[in-house]
């Protein structure tokens, strides 16, 4: 049992934005026993290991809260095109990345060919490395809608349904899968042409009915939901994890200030800023994009999550990595954006990272502060993110990570395993 005193580290517990000189955690098993100033320290066990850390940075494991590990670093239009063999091995080195980078949980927002289960049930089981899973499967939408995009093979990368019924099967396959986050589509996306933003796929009878099914049945649901009307929506049929809400208008601002202790808002602004940056590598030139309204989405977007953190609502970190444009890896990126685009402090977008990304994934508090009884999952890193969140990015910096006491090092690299080194 892992029963270790780390100290004479600079501690961010990620209840506030403090940070303490001379602090230490003390991990027993899988979870935090205590952390605090060092002269505060607990009696410890005469079985404890010390480890002196040498003033690097200590805070809680990050979580990435719209995640798609079979996503292969491919382009935006060319996403899970691999066949499955491909596809999950693909994700077996896209959970170990995401880990690797910080990310100790991560909330799926849908998986093609449902690769997440056995992917989640590995990770559990401690085959791979990967961060704690809450695994989706294939999405759920109408016809018509975003997720009915494909033009051949449809069935085993989406599961499209119209009426209440139908949907609710639909959801019912998926909880016999045993997933734990059933992903929807609300509505569309620029980049398409049947079913951009603002067009409502389905009836708010039929979100009702995916939402009632999937609770019911101890499933939360995820979606996309970019315009004010998906928002309102989504927010009144009660989903859990609201995907990106780009364009808010007073009404959805208000509604998402109502839900704030049951829902969580995801911008997912990677997509865009990084389509818009480097589109025009990949056969999206910029102009084009711009023509499509992206700039205008990443300024919307600016304004609505200025309105839903005045309001309280927490925005969490993280979407759409896995991209060509946005390797995995990478997801850290998105603290940059929330200092940069958002106006947040380096502080607070740990805070979102670490506490409020940690809530969204497991509303008990067990995941996203370095509190006592919670989850032993942690970064430590070489330097000081709360003055500088770009640091994260840079994994040379990044000492160790630990899930559940057990620590993992180096393992972003191509082949962790091998080694020149006898
Ligand atoms: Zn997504």
């Amino acid at each position: 049992m892992t029963d270790m005193f780390l100290h004479n580290a600079k501690l961010f517990v990620g209840l506030d934005g403090e940070v303490v000189d001379n602090g230490a955690v003390w991990v027993r098993g899988h979870n935090i026993a205590w952390s605090g100033h060092t002269q505060d320290a607990p009696t410890l066990s005469e079985h404890t290991t010390h480890h002196d850390l040498g003033g690097q940075f200590v805070m809680p494991g990050m979580t990435e809260s719209h995640v798609h590990l079979s996503y292969a670093n491919a382009g935006p239009t060319e996403l899970d095109k691999q066949p499955v063999q491909t596809a999950m091995l693909d994700a077996v080195d896209n959970a170990r990345m995401v880990l690797g980078s910080g990310f100790t949980s991560a909330i799926s927002f849908g998986s093609a060919q449902g690769i997440d289960i056995p992917l989640r049930d590995a990770i559990n089981a401690k085959r791979i490395p990967g961060p704690r899973l809450l695994a989706s499967d294939r999405d759920v939408g109408a016809t018509g809608s975003n997720a009915d995009s494909s033009a051949a093979g449809r069935e085993a990368h989406k599961l499209i349904a119209d009426g209440p019924w139908a949907i609710r099967s639909a959801v019912r396959s998926l909880a016999k899968k045993r997933v734990d986050v059933v992903k929807v589509f609300i509505d569309g996306e620029n980049l398409n042409d049947h079913a951009p933003p603002g067009v409502l796929s389905w009836t708010d009878e039929e979100v009702n009915a995916a939402v009632d099914e999937a609770h019911r049945r101890n499933m939360r649901v995820a979606c996309h939901a970019r315009s004010a009307a998906a928002v309102k929506q989504s927010v009144r049929a009660g989903i859990d994890f609201i995907g990106h809400a780009n364009y808010l208008d007073d009404e959805a601002v208000d509604l998402l200030a109502a839900a704030k202790d049951r829902c969580v808002v995801g911008p997912g602004i990677a997509f865009e800023v990084a389509l818009l940056a480097n589109g025009d590598q990949i056969g999206l030139p910029r102009k084009a994009m711009e023509a499509r309204g992206y700039q205008r989405e990443v300024d919307e977007t600016i304004a609505s999550v200025k309105r839903l953190r005045e309001v309280g609502v927490r925005v969490t970190v993280g979407g759409d990595y896995g991209l060509n444009i946005t390797p995995h890896g990478s997801n850290a990126k998105d603290l940059e954006y929330f200092v940069d685009l958002f106006g947040m402090s380096d502080t607070d977008a740990l805070l979102a990272a670490t506490r409020d990304g940690g809530w969204a994934f497991d509303p008990e508090g067990r995941a996203g502060t370095l509190e006592p009884d919670t989850w032993a999952d942690l970064v430590i890193i070489d330097g000081d993110p709360s003055q500088d969140v770009t640091m994260l990015q840079d994994h040379a910096r990044i000492t160790a990570v630990m899930k559940a006491g057990v620590i993992y090092r180096g393992i972003t690299r191509p082949d962790p395993r091998a080694d020149t080194n006898l």
